[in-house]
């Protein structure tokens, strides 16, 4: 199935492109499904002036209701939530059931910034006779959203309901590779009645982001992608006075007790490792084995043989991405680690062009090596050895990352201690894919997250808005003084 030619969205109008442009290819089968516009300068400098345009008339509105946008929006959601994970299957090649996953997620994202009337409320207190101070968040003018190609509809979800329910305007920058979701999303929210200029969609890749990082129009930056391109984008954005949030890459590690639960273990690291084809920054990519498991090892190969590509595992985005992923696993073997599922080459028929990887389950992993530093962003799970707990934290520790840890025990007070030293955001015991559902938030530490807040839940609040603090004195008796 092909889909027309991608537009720029701007002020409510699709505007047509001249540049160069982009072929969209489906991993499923390689074949090109669209062209993506690759803009620049202009189309951002554009975008920006439909969104200042169109946010004081957004802002005034009370967010009572705003948020009705967002009711009508979420009704959407559920309403088209078949085309839309069709969309996101064929753009991004994870498969049905994940693209569902990911279109709820989306409808979780949207309930919660339902709720932003409730939690935005504000403080009042009389703080000396007859005086008042009052707290109330403001939005911070135009925002800017830049997101990845591994999560086409919820990623920008993570953003769009609470930044635009909170009163900004907003530009969405999606990733060039799965451009379509995005498109999509736009036209529910024109649906849902959010007014011309408040969402707009500027297609393309580095130049439209460091357009963004540069145009002194936007007051703020979100983030999410690779480490390497987070650091770029939060030094740049924030050299130029912007408030910054970057999420990066991730490097998870799922630390195995011997005394962790057998089936519950296997179950969860497989179904964590090869989830999205492994290419969620949530995904565990190196267990730590703790003397005597053996026995869950030998359990978790055996999960991870049922997992089929084409079935229940989607493909990896591109041709290149493959090749790396592959490369990872033939170097680990080459350094000496044991393969014991191996997912190489993997055909499915029927789509002999698409990009597979099959499961894999690389033993016998030392921490120095590439496959157990680096974000390898396949189906790929790499298993180091360690005698003790103490061990297996030093590992998890030493990794620049800090997305994800989880613990698998049966012991409350071993799941405490590790969860305790673990050096990330998001922890978790007895659980492949710790993401905390909203109203909790969603962010990781170190390299793997750049600024402060997280980009979902309660602490996004802060991210998209600034507090406006008045004091007020209703009459005289309000008795002039050093504090007043
Ligand atoms: P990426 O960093 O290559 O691209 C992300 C965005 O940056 C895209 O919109 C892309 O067009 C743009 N971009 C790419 N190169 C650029 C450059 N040199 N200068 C400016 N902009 C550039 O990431 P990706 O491959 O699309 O996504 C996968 C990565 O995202 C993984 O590292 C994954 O862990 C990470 N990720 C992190 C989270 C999180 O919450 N921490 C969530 C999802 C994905």
């Amino acid at each position: 199935m092909k889909y027309a030619p991608l537009a720029n969205l701007i002020g409510g109008s699709a505007i047509a492109f001249q540049g160069k442009t982009l072929d969209v290819n489906s991993p499923l089968d390689g074949s090109v499904i669209s062209r993506v516009p690759l803009s620049g300068s202009a189309e951002v400098d554009a975008a920006v002036q439909a969104a200042a345009g169109a946010q004081p008339e957004w802002a005034a509105l009370p967010i009572k209701e705003r948020v009705q946008v967002f009711y009508r929006y979420k009704t959407l959601l559920e309403k088209h939530m078949d085309d839309l994970a069709d969309l996101v299957t064929r753009e991004n090649g994870k498969t049905r059931e994940e693209a569902i996953a990911e279109v709820a997620k989306s409808i979780e994202v949207t309930e919660f910034a339902c709720s932003l009337p409730q939690l935005t409320s504000g403080e009042i207190q009389e703080v000396s006779r007859g005086v008042e101070c009052r707290s109330e968040h403001v939005p911070v003018g135009v925002v800017a959203c830049i997101t990845p190609f591994n999560f086409p509809n919820m990623v920008p979800n993570w953003t769009i309901p609470n930044a635009l329910t909170l009163g900004n305007s907003m530009i969405l920058k999606p990733s060039e590779l799965v451009p379509l979701s995005a498109q999509r999303l736009a036209e529910l929210l024109a649906e849902a009645g959010l007014p011309e200029g408040v969402f707009n969609v500027v297609h393309g890749g580095r130049d439209v982001v460091e357009a963004v990082c540069d145009h002194p129009g936007i007051a703020a930056v979100s983030f999410v992608g690779s480490t390497r391109v987070a650091k770029i984008v939060y030094a740049r954005a924030t050299s130029t006075l912007k408030r910054c949030l970057a999420l990066g890459g991730a490097k998870n590690h799922l630390i195995v007790l011997p005394d962790a639960h057998e089936e519950m273990t296997a179950s969860n690291v497989a179904a964590s490792m090869s989830g999205c084809a492994g290419q969620r920054c949530m995904a565990a990519s190196a267990m730590v084995a703790v003397a005597g498991s053996d026995h869950i090892v030998n359990r978790l190969v055996e999960e991870a043989e049922k997992i089929v590509p084409g079935e229940n595992l989607g493909a990896v985005i591109t041709r290149e991405a493959k090749e790396r992923i592959e490369g990872y696993i033939t170097e680990a073997e080459q350094q000496g680690a044991k393969v014991l599922v191996d997912g190489r080459g993997a055909v499915v028929p029927g789509h002999e062009d698409g990009y597979y990887v099959g499961p894999t389950v690389v033993d016998y992993v030392r921490p120095e090596m590439a496959i157990a530093r680096e974000e390898v962003f396949g189906p790929v799970l790499s298993i180091m050895r360690t005698d003790t707990v103490d061990e297996a934290i030093a590992i998890e520790n030493s990794s620049e990352y800090g997305n994800a840890a989880a613990v698998f025990t049966q012991s409350g007070g071993m799941a405490r201690y590790v969860t305790e030293r673990v050096s990330a955001g998001m922890t978790g015991v007895n659980i492949g894919v710790p993401v905390p559902r909203e109203p909790f938030s969603f962010g990781g530490w170190n390299e793997s997250k750049f600024g402060a807040g997280d980009i979902t839940g309660k602490s996004s609040i802060e991210l998209w808005t600034r507090l406006r603090k008045t004091t007020i004195k209703w009459n005289p008796e309000a008795r002039t003084n050093w504090m007043s």
